[in-house]
């Protein structure tokens, strides 16, 4: 008799995730991008390819070694963590900076430093699985307001405030999936009245946004509000990584505190100095950001987006996860790799196609993408 297959549910709900079109698979970018212009990526600058930061990564693999050995506090802390961290608290204005594995990692171990038990820790209902995953951590109560909807969030905080002893509102500032910009103004005013701490994710605003490319909470003059800025080294800075910048005494109480800085090895040295060699680029040559903001402009106005959406992030919501699918392979027979973005990356019935516009780009493109977008769907803008 055959031993019973303890795992036989998995080729079950794998069989309903395919007849719903929401399996998801690797593909070989390689192979999939043959001759596709790729608008599926994070790397907003176009730095992760660039030669000043592969020869960064080389040197810095010949002089120190690849991987860093151990967690940073033990062993894994070289000259190229401290330079990367010296470089992004100068870029941000803070006075410390610190490093993670990633950004999910960054944002899982800060929230799991600043509140615990007794403690809430309130979300924008769209905010990154990886503030979701910290604030599940900490072991603080979760509260959610509606997609930018400070009225809801300054509703929630007059109620609830008193009942828990420290609160940590937590967003992003330009939203992933939507590619709009939170209103921190507005929550910076709510976090002062209700003594409640606030973190803002800038993964897709760090090197992009900002008259100095420092994120959303630059773009909208807030950066000395907001209590903790958390970014990636893996999304315009072309490496990989993730980063927390704010006062001394944060970042000092953070690395004392967050497991994911804690228990999980150092970056190796060569992704650091990658990333370093990247942000010295965001620095010196602005006008890498002034063109993708231009090239998405030029998008928005294409598909007939109004608004005063900024930022690489276009998204057209076409609902159904099926049409989502269909509509991104009819874009790669014109030529354009544009990701079926389907849940549960984004909620039900607001998959969508999700078009990351960089500096890469030419003009000549976005101008022929937007003919293929119109004839695939029809003049339609985002039914959003
Ligand atoms: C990508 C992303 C992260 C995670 O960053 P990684 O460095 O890729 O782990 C965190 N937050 C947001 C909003 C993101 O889009």
């Amino acid at each position: 008799m055959r031993a019973a297959d303890a795992l036989a549910w998995i080729d079950e709900e794998l069989a309903e995730l395919e007849a719903r079109t929401l399996r998801r698979e690797l593909r070989g970018i390689e192979s999939a991008t043959n001759n596709l212009v790729n608008l599926s990526s994070n790397d907003y600058l176009a730095l992760a390819s660039d030669p000043r930061v592969v020869e960064a990564a080389c040197r810095a693999a010949r002089d120190s070694g690849w991987g860093a050995g151990a967690a940073p506090l033990v062993s894994g802390w070289r000259r190229e963590h401290a330079a990367l961290t010296h470089d992004l608290a100068e870029f941000e204005g803070t006075e410390a900076a610190m490093l993670f594995p990633s950004g999910f990692a960054a944002n899982v171990g800060v929230i799991s430093a600043l509140v615990g038990q007794g403690d809430a820790v309130v979300l924008d209902r769209l905010a990154h699985a990886s503030l979701v995953a910290g604030a599940r951590l900490s072991g603080a109560t979760v509260r959610v307001f509606a997609h930018n909807d400070y009225a809801q969030l300054e509703d929630l905080l007059k109620k609830q405030r008193s009942r828990f002893r420290r609160v940590l509102v937590a967003t992003e500032g330009l939203f992933s999936m939507d590619g709009d910009l939170a209103p921190l103004g507005e929550i910076a005013d709510l976090c002062e009245r209700f003594d409640a701490m606030l973190l803002v994710d800038e993964a897709h605003a760090t090197g992009v946004l900002g008259p100095d490319g420092r994120g959303a909470s630059s773009e909208l003059g807030v950066c000395e509000r907001v209590s903790i800025r958390v970014g990636t080294l893996s999304k315009a800075l072309g490496s990989l990584g993730g980063f927390a910048v704010g006062e001394r005494r944060t970042i000092d109480w953070i690395m004392n505190r967050a497991p994911t800085f804690l228990f999980s090895t150092s970056l190796p040295p060569a992704v650091v100095a990658a990333a370093t060699a990247a942000l010295a680029i965001v620095k010196s040559e602005p006008e890498r950001r002034a063109r993708v903001l231009d090239l998405a402009a030029e998008l928005r106005r294409g598909v007939s987006i109004i608004g005063n959406d900024v930022g690489p992030i276009v998204p057209l919501v076409v609902g159904a996860a099926s049409r989502a699918v269909r509509e991104s392979a009819m874009l790669a027979t014109w030529g354009f790799l544009v990701p079926a973005i389907r849940p549960p990356t984004v909620p039900r019935n607001s998959s969508r196609l999700r078009i990351s516009v960089s500096a890469a780009h030419s003009a000549g493109e976005i101008m022929k993408l937007v003919n293929a977008l119109n004839e695939v769907r029809g003049g339609r803008g985002s039914d959003q």
